[in-house]
């Protein structure tokens, strides 16, 4: 039979969905798992969405949408970007799509084509480079480092730029180091951006996990940088809504045209009930919960550091911890080598039950992601057991 397409070949699966999986048929099978892999908070989605969704079912909502969303639903994310991101666009400038993964997936689909490169500071969320391949286009993995609290400096984005570049992405609060920009960092980006010519992918789905003073800075502050800015956002995390499948996408109107063709001919629109869901619920956001998470990013930063040969900067965002544990390789445990963090995270979990995500999913081996969005007495046993597992290694 002839090959089945290189482009969609080349795409490896979701890691971190793949490991959930994995633990969850270990739970099946009746085994005490502590899952610290999760990417959601542990909180309900807010009342109001779910009141909006089953009036909405009551009322009959069974039909199409318009592509890119409920008129009503762009009308309430133009306030928001107005009121929270001061940020003034018209209704067809927001594209309603499924969840902040596929409205991405929309992004690089209009920007990029075979021959681009795409920039994607590592670590990174796992999906950027896929999708950037899965578009046709490459991924260009720029490493940072903790000295630069793993964020893009403006003299490292230049030097990885060619006369291919098409786009950088940008991801703060970022997943998995929960680093984030301030305006000034992001300002010095902007320049570079702006001197090359080049588009922005900005991820601002963890914009409200974000522990420093004021709102968390965005490129789209810069007036310059909105006509070259795809901003990306959603519900899933900030309104614990991860399964109802809701995200946007804010571009200017003749990127966003094309987000809506491309949408047209693929997805048409989200699930009427899922958007009347999204718009109950970005009038209660639950800021009191939200706010729990900075309590909860000290508790987890201090019990994890407390452990010997583990090193971690208090992330400023998000809700994971992303240390390097490279003093805790090379050795063994049980007999069994630890050469790398895949088979840290191996061990962890078979003798421990214990389940976090390796490093090399990120593009940072070295490291391993925890959560801390998930109940806090699971967090603290489970780095209770981390603790214990790191002073067995030989
Ligand atoms: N962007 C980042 C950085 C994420 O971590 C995630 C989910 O883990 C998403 C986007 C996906 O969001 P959604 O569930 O709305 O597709």
């Amino acid at each position: 039979m002839k090959a089945l397409s290189r482009h969609a070949t080349a795409i490896r699966p979701s890691p971190t969905l793949s490991l959930n999986a994995r633990l969850n048929e270990r739970v099946r099978a009746g085994e005490r798992v502590l899952n610290l892999c999760v990417g959601e908070p542990d909180f309900a989605m807010p009342e109001g969405g779910r009141t909006a969704a089953l009036r909405a079912l009551a009322a009959g909502v069974d039909r199409y949408t318009d592509v890119a969303g409920l008129p009503e639903l762009r009308a309430r994310i133009q306030r928001k970007l107005h009121e929270e991101n001061g940020l003034d666009v018209g209704p067809d400038q927001i594209v309603v799509s499924a969840g902040a993964k596929h409205a991405l997936y929309n992004a690089f689909f209009v920007l990029c084509e075979e021959g681009d490169e795409v920039i994607v500071p590592a670590p990174y969320w796992v999906t950027y480079p896929e999708q950037v391949r899965a578009v046709g286009a490459t991924p260009v993995i720029v490493p940072t480092h903790a000295d630069t609290g793993y964020k893009l400096t403006a003299a490292r984005l230049e030097e990885a730029v060619t006369a291919r570049t098409k786009a950088v992405v940008l991801n703060s609060p970022g997943n998995p180091t929960g680093a984030t920009y301030t305006e000034r960092e992001l300002a010095e980006l902007a320049a570079v951006v702006e001197r090359y010519d080049l588009y922005v992918v900005e991820d601002l789905i963890y914009e409200h996990f974000f522990y420093e003073e004021g709102t968390a800075p965005s490129m789209t502050a810069f007036p310059a940088l909105r006509e070259r800015t795809v901003l990306v956002n959603g519900v899933s995390k900030s309104c614990a809504m991860t399964g109802w499948r809701v995200g946007y996408t804010v571009a200017s109107p003749a990127i966003s045209a094309l987000v809506r063709r491309i949408q047209s001919q693929s997805t048409s629109n989200v699930a009427a009930v899922a958007q009347h869901a999204a718009l109950g619920a970005l009038d209660d956001v639950p800021w009191r919960r939200l706010a729990g998470y900075r309590e909860r990013r000290d508790i987890a930063h201090a019990r994890l550091t407390a452990i010997d040969g583990i090193a971690c900067p208090l992330p400023t965002g998000a809700f994971y911890l992303f240390p390097e544990i490279s003093r805790l390789l090379g050795g063994d445990h049980g007999g069994r080598p630890l050469a790398t963090a895949d088979d840290f995270c191996d061990r962890l979990l078979e003798t421990t039950g214990v389940g976090l995500v390796p490093g090399t999913a990120f593009g940072a081996p070295g490291h391993v992601r925890i959560t801390y969005a998930t109940d806090p007495a699971v967090v603290a046993e489970g780095l209770e057991r981390l603790g214990a597992f790191a002073r067995e290694i030989r």
